[in-house]
């Protein structure tokens, strides 16, 4: 029913069931290959003019094969996307995240980390340099304690499910704002994880 009427959502945001739904519908077409490409061209760019509401946010990695609108099949003013290498929820992602549930109305948070991340295999690797990237790696670093703890060993899938997981912690305990809407009900922060060669999106 969902996915048979993709222009509800631009008047009233969903909830986050819904939403969570229609991400579901979206990647399952994506997978199968029978995307729709909705909420393109010039009509679309004029009713979202005046004003955007996007029914769910994804924090994603920066990675070129992680692409949110397309693995969704969703399409402009649809997605609120943050994307940084290794999904980390750094100040800045925490701050977009606050805006977009405060002043756009979104009720669902996608943590979306995938395959063979290689963020994550440069945190596992320890692979450091003398630029900025090492930063991004002590967001990652928890992670790799916990997968290690859990299998004594850091596999890099285990790994990338233990940080996307630790992301949605951070996220849902981060006060005032998002803490306040989880405890309420009107913010679900949810883990997922992506296929590269299937395209498939499970959720955690
Ligand atoms: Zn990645």
């Amino acid at each position: 029913m969902l996915a048979a009427n993709h222009s509800y959502y631009t008047v009233e945001n969903l909830s986050a069931e819904a939403a969570l739904q229609e991400l579901l519908d979206g990647n399952q077409r994506y997978a199968l290959d029978h995307v729709e490409h909705p909420h393109e061209g010039s009509q679309r760019r004029v009713d979202l003019s005046v004003a955007q509401h996007p029914f769910a946010i994804i924090l994603g990695c920066a990675d070129s094969r992680v692409v949110p609108e397309l693995i969704f099949d969703q399409g402009v003013g649809d997605l609120f996307v943050l994307r940084v290498a290794g999904n980390v929820a750094d100040e800045a992602v925490l701050a977009s995240i606050e805006f977009a549930v405060e002043h756009l109305g979104t009720r669902l948070v996608v943590v979306l980390g995938h395959e063979r991340c290689g963020a994550v295999m440069a945190a596992i690797n320890h692979a450091f340099s003398e630029g900025k990237l090492n930063s991004l790696i002590s967001y990652i670093e928890p992670a790799i304690k916990a997968g290690r703890e859990a299998n004594g060993d850091c596999v890099v899938s285990d790994t990338v499910k233990a940080h996307v997981h630790l992301m949605v912690k951070q996220i849902q305990s981060t006060e005032p704002i998002l803490s306040h809407e989880v405890k309420n009900s009107s913010l679900k922060v949810v883990p997922a994880y992506y296929r590269l060669a299937t395209g498939k999106v499970e959720f955690l």
